[in-house]
């Protein structure tokens, strides 16, 4: 396979979409907010005791830098935690310091990558992968997924050789469904046996399987059904990509209950920016928000 066909930097990604004014406006909306984040008192709101669940898909070549760079920035007010140990915390309501656990979706090649940056930082991250496309070598099938499935050009995805050495350096394996599709759009007896498959695969090639993430993630994406089908499939968390953390609350949590929320960071972002979201995050962070929340 040519290496050539596949994306290596995300200056390449950015150049693939037109930015827009959509991308303008927001960017300089966020300049702006992100100076309110300077005020006396702004920032220590990220030493509220919380857990903070961070998400990314990629770090790609031109982004390594500013990936490590991020994570250098958030030991100064947080202290890295192994994303089970983060699930933990909310579920038995031990959370007595700012935490963060750092998840990645999709399983790209460059998660490699990302996994050496956590390992300098001491910090360990869950991979959540889609099993179909894990290990696949026709440059037709991947063109396709990275279209269809991620909106996004065509990127080199991990192996299963890939998969077992990141859980040999202590990183988790997450399932987000085989294929990367929109629950929501499937039947609860298709994503019963699309979860059943998925679990099997991960047990066979990891020799556990305990956390989902639902692609795409918002709300809408799937309903309480879905959800009981997560749980009901052995799966002990399951995870969405709304923005928030988790406090602690007046009493620990049942797994079932627990909704995880995630924000979502592509390191090229200005750090300021990303900041901002997790003041934002902390700022509103309520017992409430552990819990799907419908139409809000
Ligand atoms: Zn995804």
């Amino acid at each position: 396979m040519q290496n050539t066909l596949f994306v290596e930097e995300y200056r390449q990604v950015l150049r693939s979409r037109s930015p827009g004014m959509r991308g303008l406006a927001r960017h300089v909306a966020l300049d702006a907010l992100a100076r309110l984040d300077r005020w006396p008192g702004r920032g220590e709101v990220l030493d509220r005791p919380r857990v903070q669940f961070l998400y990314v898909h990629h770090v790609f070549k031109d982004e390594e830098a500013k990936m490590d760079r991020l994570m250098a920035h958030l030991a100064r007010q947080h202290t890295f935690i192994p994303y089970g140990e983060g699930v933990d915390r909310v579920l038995r309501n031990e959370i007595d310091k700012p935490y963060i656990c750092i998840s990645s979706d999709d399983g790209f090649k460059n998660n490699l990558a990302l996994a050496a940056i956590l390992e300098r930082h001491g910090a360990k991250g869950c991979f959540f992968i889609n099993p179909s496309i894990i290990g696949e070598d026709s440059s037709a099938v991947i063109e396709a997924h990275c279209r269809e499935k991620l909106h996004f050009p065509p990127v080199e995805f991990l192996d299963w050789k890939d998969v077992e050495r990141l859980q040999k350096a202590g990183h988790e394996i997450g399932s987000h469904t085989m294929a990367h599709t929109n629950v929501a759009a499937m039947t609860t007896a298709e994503f019963t046996e699309d979860c059943g498959r998925m679990r099997q695969v991960l047990m066979q090639r990891c020799g556990e399987a305990k956390h989902f993430a639902f692609p795409y993630g918002r709300f809408f994406h799937f309903n309480e059904a879905a959800r009981k089908v997560v749980f009901d499939g052995g799966f002990i968390s399951c995870a969405t990509a709304e923005r928030g953390c988790h406090i602690n609350g007046l009493r620990p949590l049942e797994p079932r209950e627990l909704v995880i929320r995630r924000d979502h960071v592509i390191a090229d972002w200005k750090l300021a920016h990303i900041v901002h979201f997790l003041v934002q995050a902390a700022r509103r962070a309520s017992f409430q928000g552990n819990f799907h929340q419908w139409g809000r």
